[in-house]
């Protein structure tokens, strides 16, 4: 799959001192809220004492709270900090988190939404922006997580078909 992240995405993400050897997996959630945005979550995060807030890099909206389909860049990719979006710290250092917007155990995520999740790992797994290539997991996917994260509608099937499957 080429990749049409919008441009004005793509240059954000090059903007960062990307560590090219940091980053070994990206990671994705849904929010469980119906409705947020990287400002909100931001906010939510602080307030559960999060000292860097935001606990994912990048969050995708879902027309409630922001745009559908728009992808915001957290603050902790433009400084390559390490996320807060797992309990497992080992995974937290070197896993892009990406968060779409919306409770998945009740609802899809809109079309709009999987397009651009679809944009973003094409440009993360295949730009050439890493050392390696990163290894997808939905968050239930890691051990110990004890999570639904990202819920039952949104189809992991399809994902590790496209950015490659399982590890064993
Ligand atoms: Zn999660």
């Amino acid at each position: 799959m080429t990749s049409s992240l919008e441009s004005s995405v793509v240059a954000e993400i090059a903007k960062a001192p990307i560590n090219r050897s940091k980053w070994k997996h990206v990671i994705v959630h849904h929010s469980a809220t119906t409705q947020g945005s990287a400002k909100s979550f931001h906010q939510a995060h602080l307030r559960r004492g999060m000292a860097n807030g935001l606990a994912y890099h990048f969050v995708i909206g879902n027309g409630r709270g922001s745009a559908d389909g728009e992808i915001e860049v957290g603050h902790r990719w433009r400084g390559q900090l390490n996320g807060g979006h797992v309990k497992n710290e080992w995974f937290n250092g070197n896993s892009v988190g990406i968060c779409l917007v919306g409770n998945f155990e009740k609802s899809k995520p809109t079309t709009r939404q999987m397009q651009s999740l679809h944009h973003l790992l094409g440009h993360l797994k295949g730009g050439g922006l890493f050392n390696r290539q990163l290894r997808l997991f939905a968050h239930k996917e890691l051990p110990r997580e004890q999570t639904l994260c990202p819920g039952r509608h949104l189809d992991l099937k399809a994902l590790h078909r496209t950015y490659g499957r399982l590890p064993s």
